[in-house]
């Protein structure tokens, strides 16, 4: 049933940037292509669609491996500084934190280790950032902190944004599940960066949590064990 419900979901997704392309394809070769105002708006509309169908296969595609590399060998674990993966997860996400006026702000001490595949960690970083960004207000800011107790390391992704309603927070981390599914496509959200998160904390024998209130904001939290 779940992998039924997940093509359909596939398909569902898929469906609409692909009728949006056709649309202003034919809307162009009806005429629209005559007025260059015209021919500017839908050829913008197209590639704003390709760029959405592009990421909806990327993820699509990050979740397949991480799939595969689980049921084989499992992915590459090492002893890793921490620092370095939430220094380099701040560069990725600087762009969009500038474009938004959110401050990211890092807390980390160097000594900071774990057991974790460095590109799989950053990435399930950046996508928590990432959304952080996305669901703040201008001036907002945005923490990571990354810190050990006892046998387990934490690392919490903090924003201070619009927040999730209480009865989503238990199905959040499905694919395609979204609070708001037009906002999130419109700032261009595929609905599956939270599943390839617990993907990835789920390969590292760890576990990821959510804790939001309306207008407060929220703060996701990946624990990892310490070998
Ligand atoms: P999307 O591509 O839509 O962001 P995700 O899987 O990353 O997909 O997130 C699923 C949904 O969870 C989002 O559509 C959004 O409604 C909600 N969400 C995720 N992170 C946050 C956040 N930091 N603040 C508010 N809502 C969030």
């Amino acid at each position: 049933n779940l992998r039924r419900d997940f093509v359909a979901n596939v398909s569902h997704e898929l469906r609409t940037p692909i009728t949006a392309i056709k649309g202003a394809v034919e809307t162009l070769l009806a005429g629209a292509n005559e007025n260059p105002q015209d021919s500017q708006r839908f050829l913008e509309i197209a590639n704003r669609q390709s760029d959405r169908l592009n990421a909806i296969i990327e993820d699509l595609l990050a979740l397949s491996r991480l799939e595969r590399d689980a049921e084989s060998a499992g992915i590459e674990l090492a002893e890793e500084s921490l620092l370095p993966i939430l220094e380099s997860v701040v560069q990725c996400c600087a762009t969009a934190a500038e474009t938004k006026n959110v401050q990211l702000r890092l807390f980390c001490t160097k000594e900071l280790t774990a057991c974790v595949n460095s590109p799989l960690l950053e990435q399930a970083i950046v996508n928590l950032v990432d959304n952080a960004i996305k669901y703040s207000d201008a001036q907002e800011t945005v923490s990571i902190e990354g810190w050990q107790n006892g046998n387990q390391v934490f690392i919490k992704v903090q924003d201070r944004g619009h927040g999730i309603p209480k009865d989503h927070l238990p199905r959040l981390f499905e694919r395609f599940y979204r609070v708001d599914a037009a906002r999130s496509r419109a700032i261009g959200g595929t609905g599956l960066g939270l599943a390839i998160v617990k993907h990835i904390i789920q390969a590292h024998n760890g576990e990821v949590t959510v804790h939001s209130a309306l207008g407060v904001g929220s703060v996701f939290t990946i624990i990892l064990p310490v070998s």
